[in-house]
């Protein structure tokens, strides 16, 4: 055992800054393994003090404990995964795989702790007879859950054989994400002639230029940044340099080389396959949903093949727009079928007619200060709170703006830090994360919750546009954000964010709607240069356009979920060598039209590779979107997207209870019955035409 003892690691020294944020300004990569060892170390002298008390098994000294032990532990870990994500290095990285093992060993050592797990044990069995609260029962079951998820109640062998698993696991997603981030960090398309922006707005041009800029080169570049990339899709009219950027966004993880993932998807399948056998279900995917709302793939499969059938016909009628454009734009002969680099710009160019959208006329309305100021504004109006900017807070990158919470009271009751821009040391994508959860177990904690969006950065001095979509992705992190923040529970292990994967997408999603609520655009949209409020036709339009792509969004999302659901339902020794051809194979069988793509392929899919938490779970966005489009009628019902009433029951029984509750009841004690599906088909535009 490494000790860090000699008092000189930061990580080790009780932090000594405002609100006990990581001291981020002294910390080095070198820092961290040494602390999270020494971390690990106590954790497990916490845990088995707990196990070797002569008293008999309580809550208080067993169930409590245990979740209050182990702190150190859980912030070092918080800090070091978020730096891993947001401002990696080469030097980071190395920890992080040097450590994956580790890491893994230690949380099989804390869930096959037989004398911890015997006393968790005889609670459970007599959890009726223990005179606990609500919460408290809730706690009892969640923790003997985790255990016997987590191994438990296997025989000696098999636990060894289920830590190997779990250590080689965790060494595989590492890999896997790093080298997702190695192909989209090495790609550039570099712009040089002006035929090579033809088509593209200013926006896009800028962004290009400090995209360039940040890697330290002159001139413009396209990097698979989803917000240059998928503009660029959209807007570039050379179809020659579209397809080869949608080639390189398509193949990541799947060049021959150090960074070739096909190996670790297949070997990732057979090990979760073989953990599942081991836990005695058929499939990953059976293991996967006991721990859900959904319970069963049946259910899954109910819901996205009912999706899948309504959204192809969808996808065909916008697939009709498009090919009448081409058409009239005399396209018709030389460019006879649309091409998946194709669908995104034709797309744009329908948007533009039918509902004259045009990204350009639209992105001036929304600038990133003003829509960080909605977004808090929509939370103080709905919950109460308020957000006050702490310059001096420390940070992680100069970039990251932090904030205090304050409740309507004055008191700070959270932290936020926002670190919007994309740049080469940051992951892709957009998510919440915490470097503290809120609890009451062992005195009041306030939570510090991280959102990361991957915002192309304007060029120093210029402010820095958002397309509706980014909008959006902006409100769906703060609604994951807002989750963190008022959570109010009693115990860490319910805290939050630590609900069930499938209700997880409810507060982000949900959250979305206030984005394009007419009230909250005509007071906060207003245009960079003049400072004019969003025109009500713009609204209009916006609105229209909405359903228009839904065809596209959802079939490209389902078959993301079909092609997980399909991978993780196939049983130990069924596992294809070749992950590339079975992605294929299950979506030819399916009908994945022509011209679409996918959201994600096995080979860059980090919801389902690059950890556990979303395998045989790519399908929660859809689950919760049939929660959040039927909570969300609640206020259409109301009559106001603010009705006070309502407000207060979400904040109460979905914002702030975490897992307290089991989810089916705390949503049915928010809406006062069960959630309906026609919401969401509306909302997406799916509902037969009449
Ligand atoms: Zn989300």
């Amino acid at each position: 055992m490494v000790m860090a003892t000699d008092g000189t690691n930061p990580l080790l020294q009780p932090w000594a800054t405002p609100y006990a944020l990581p001291p981020f300004a002294a910390l080095r990569a070198e820092h961290f393994a040494p602390a999270l060892l020494e971390a690990m170390h106590q954790h497990r002298a916490e845990l088995d003090a707990i196990a070797l008390q002569p008293e008999a098994p309580s809550f208080d000294n067993t169930v409590a404990r245990l979740d209050a032990a182990g702190r150190l532990l859980v912030r070092l870990e918080a800090v070091f995964h978020n730096l891993c994500a947001s401002e990696t290095s080469p030097a980071l990285q190395l920890v992080q795989r040097e450590m994956a093992g580790p890491m893994a060993a230690h949380s099989n050592a804390v869930y096959m702790h037989a004398g911890l797990f015997a006393r968790i044990d005889a609670l459970h069995a007599r959890r009726a007879d223990l005179g606990l609260g609500a919460e408290q029962q809730r706690l009892l079951e969640q923790t003997h859950l985790d255990f016997v998820r987590a191994g438990a109640r296997l025989a000696p062998a098999a636990q060894r054989r289920y830590a190997a698993l779990m250590e080689r696991l965790a060494a595989l997603t590492t890999q896997f994400g790093q080298n997702v981030l190695a192909d989209e960090s090495a790609y550039r398309l570099v712009l040089q002639d002006e035929a090579d922006f033809a088509g593209l707005p200013e926006s896009v041009r800028a962004a290009a230029q400090q995209a360039a800029t940040e890697r330290g080169l002159g001139g413009h570049v396209i990097t698979l940044s989803r917000s240059l990339l998928v503009p660029f899709l959209s807007f570039s009219e050379r179809r020659d340099l579209r397809e080869q950027a949608w080639r390189a966004w398509t193949s990541r993880g799947e060049h021959a080389g150090a960074n070739d993932n096909r190996a670790i998807v297949r070997e990732i399948l057979q090990l979760r396959a073989e953990q599942a056998a081991l836990h005695g279900k058929p499939s990953y995917a059976d293991y996967a949903l006991d721990n859900s709302m959904a319970r069963e793939q049946v259910a899954v499969q109910r819901l996205l093949d009912n999706v899948w059938r309504r959204a192809l016909p969808a996808l065909e009628r916008e697939r009709e727009q498009l090919l009448t454009l081409m058409r009239e734009a005399g396209h018709g002969r030389l460019q006879p079928a649309i091409e998946p680099w194709d669908w995104r710009y034709w797309a744009e160019k329908v948007r533009q007619r039918t509902y004259a959208l045009d990204d350009a006329e639209i992105k001036p309305y929304f600038p990133l200060e003003r829509m960080v100021a909605a977004a808090f504004d929509c939370a103080e109006r709905l919950f109460g709170v308020r957000f006050v900017e702490r310059a001096d807070l420390p940070v992680y990158h100069p970039d990251v703006k932090a904030y205090e919470m304050r409740a309507s009271d004055g008191r700070v009751a959270g932290i936020f830090l926002h670190d919007n821009f994309a740049r080469p040391s940051k992951r892709s994508g957009a998510w919440m994360s915490s470097l503290r959860q809120q609890t009451r177990n062992g005195g009041e904690v306030i939570p510090v919750i991280v959102n990361n969006n991957n915002f192309a950065k304007a060029s120093p001095g210029e402010p820095t546009l958002l397309s509706f979509d980014d909008v959006r992705t902006l409100f769906h992190e703060f609604g994951h954000g807002l989750h963190g923040l008022l959570s109010s529970v009693g115990y860490e292990r319910l805290s939050g964010t630590n609900v069930l994967r499938d209700f997880v997408e409810l507060p982000s999603q949900l959250f979305e709607h206030w984005m394009s609520e007419p009230a909250v655009l005509r007071r906060h949209a207003r245009h960079v240069v003049t400072g004019e409020a969003i025109p009500d036709a713009l609204i209009e339009r916006l609105a229209a356009a909405r359903r228009f792509g839904q065809g596209f969004e959802t079939v490209r999302y389902t078959a993301s979920a079909l092609t997980d659901m399909a991978v993780h339902a196939l049983p130990a020794g069924q596992v294809p060598d070749d992950v590339v051809a079975f992605e294929a194979r299950v979506l030819r069988e399916r009908g994945l039209p022509p011209g679409v793509g996918l959201n994600h392929r096995f080979t860059h899919f980090q919801h389902l590779f690059a950890g556990s938490g979303y395998a045989a779970g790519y399908y929660v966005y859809l689950w919760a979107e049939v929660l959040d489009a039927d909570a969300h009628d609640a206020f259409v019902e109301a009559g106001d997207p603010f009705d006070t009433a309502v407000a207060a029951r979400l904040k109460r029984h979905i914002y702030a209870a975490g897992d307290s509750v089991e989810p089916g009841a705390t949503y049915a004690a928010f809406r006062g019955r069960a959630p309906q599906l026609e919401p969401m088909l509306k909302k997406r535009g799916l509902l037969a035409p009449a």
